[in-house]
């Protein structure tokens, strides 16, 4: 059986681990990726300015260790289609190989930045934080400021949990910070409103300045700065557009996969396609939620495995009713910052 697996985020790897460890040795695994620095964990790039050695602690395993365990790892390669017909896909990289055939295919594409459209004719003045080559970028132009002996001036769009994080970071490393947001209060979605205000305040303490309800018209470069527009203008070195995330849906969306705001899958995790499943950020289970955290990614993924190498058949027969998710909690990495109650994930 060949075993074809899209993305080396927390999805695709403890997958394609868990289904070697189950499944038989003549069962080819490949697992393919745009990324060329390894597995690496993506809720620490929101502490990549105040830990100097990063871009190495964050990795956590390079690829050769995957193949040691004889899982094929084909990197730096971009997947552009994937053909249901045939039951393969296009590959574009520096490997060999052109097309892949499998017999079951696991979409772990996971999740893009999502732009606002008003804020997309700009994107060449703005940065995001989202994968270790976002995070590469970022520590260069800081160092380049940094050398020149500047301590960067940010303006941060979005105060949901990565602007803050990423906010509160840059200031712990020094970094003179304003964060501007839509919203009345900070992290509205997951937080009550009394761990908001204690939020506002942790931040205010590290000399962040909050800005909230604020509705961003525009940005400007002039010269070597940035304007953010919204009443008033403000300049700045560097700009970080932190407005959420969007699932990676256009491969399944272009193979006529059903998709809404992720891939749709039931509750085998199983697209509309019987040989062709998702999970991780991109997946949308069958209640329209996405499990966009680590601890029910993980999850889905061994149980995915299981089910797949046979294992969640029981004794009687009769197949288990699929993955539920786990019960979990999670935090915002703001340093300094506890909050009272419970998240609403
Ligand atoms: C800054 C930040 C902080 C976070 N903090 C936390 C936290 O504290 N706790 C928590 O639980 N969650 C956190 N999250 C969310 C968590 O990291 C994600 O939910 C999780 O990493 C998603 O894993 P995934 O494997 O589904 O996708 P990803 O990690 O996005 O992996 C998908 C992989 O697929 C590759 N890929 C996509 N399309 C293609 C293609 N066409 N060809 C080849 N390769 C492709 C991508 O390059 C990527 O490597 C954070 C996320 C961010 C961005």
């Amino acid at each position: 059986m060949q075993i074809v697996i899209i993305g080396s985020g927390v999805a695709g790897v403890s997958f394609a681990e868990k289904y070697r460890e189950l499944s038989a040795d003549d069962d080819e695994i490949t697992l393919v990726t745009r990324e060329h620095d390894g597995y690496y964990s993506r809720p620490l790039l929101s502490r990549g300015f105040s830990k100097a050695d990063i871009e190495l602690s964050i990795i956590l395993k390079p690829f050769d260790r995957l193949r040691e365990n004889n899982i094929n790892v084909l990197c730096g390669v971009e997947v552009t289609a994937i053909n249901r017909v045939d039951k393969s896909i296009d590959i574009n990289g520096a490997c060999q190989e052109k097309a892949l055939q499998y017999d079951k295919l696991v979409l772990a594409q996971g999740s893009s930045a999502f732009i606002p459209p008003p804020f997309r004719p700009y994107e060449s003045l703005f940065f995001c934080l989202n994968s270790l080559v976002d995070l590469k970028a970022l520590r260069k132009f800081r160092r380049e400021l940094l050398n020149q002996n500047q301590q960067p001036n940010w303006a941060i769009i979005g105060g949901g949990l990565i602007g803050c994080e990423v906010a509160s970071d840059l200031a712990t490393a020094g970094d003179n910070v304003t964060l501007f947001h839509a919203m009345d209060r900070l992290m509205e979605r997951q937080l009550a409103a009394e761990d908001s205000a204690l939020l506002l305040k942790v931040l205010q303490g590290s000399g962040i300045k909050v800005l909230l309800n604020q509705a961003v018209k525009e940005f400007i470069k002039e010269e070597d700065k940035i304007c953010v527009r919204t009443e008033v203008t403000d300049e700045f070195d560097g700009l970080i557009v932190a407005c959420g995330f969007k699932p990676r849906t256009e491969l399944a969306e272009l193979a006529g996969l059903e998709t809404g705001r992720g891939i749709k899958v039931n509750p085998y995790l199983q697209t509309s396609d019987e040989s062709i499943y998702a999970l991780g950020d991109v997946a949308e289970l069958p209640n329209g939620k996405l499990y966009a955290f680590i601890l029910p990614i993980r999850n889905q993924a061994l149980w995915l495995a299981e089910f797949l190498a046979g294992q969640k058949q029981e004794s009687i027969g009769s197949i288990s009713e699929g993955w539920t998710p786990p019960v979990f909690t999670t935090k915002a990495k703001v340093h300094g910052f506890e909050a009272a109650h419970p998240y609403n994930v």
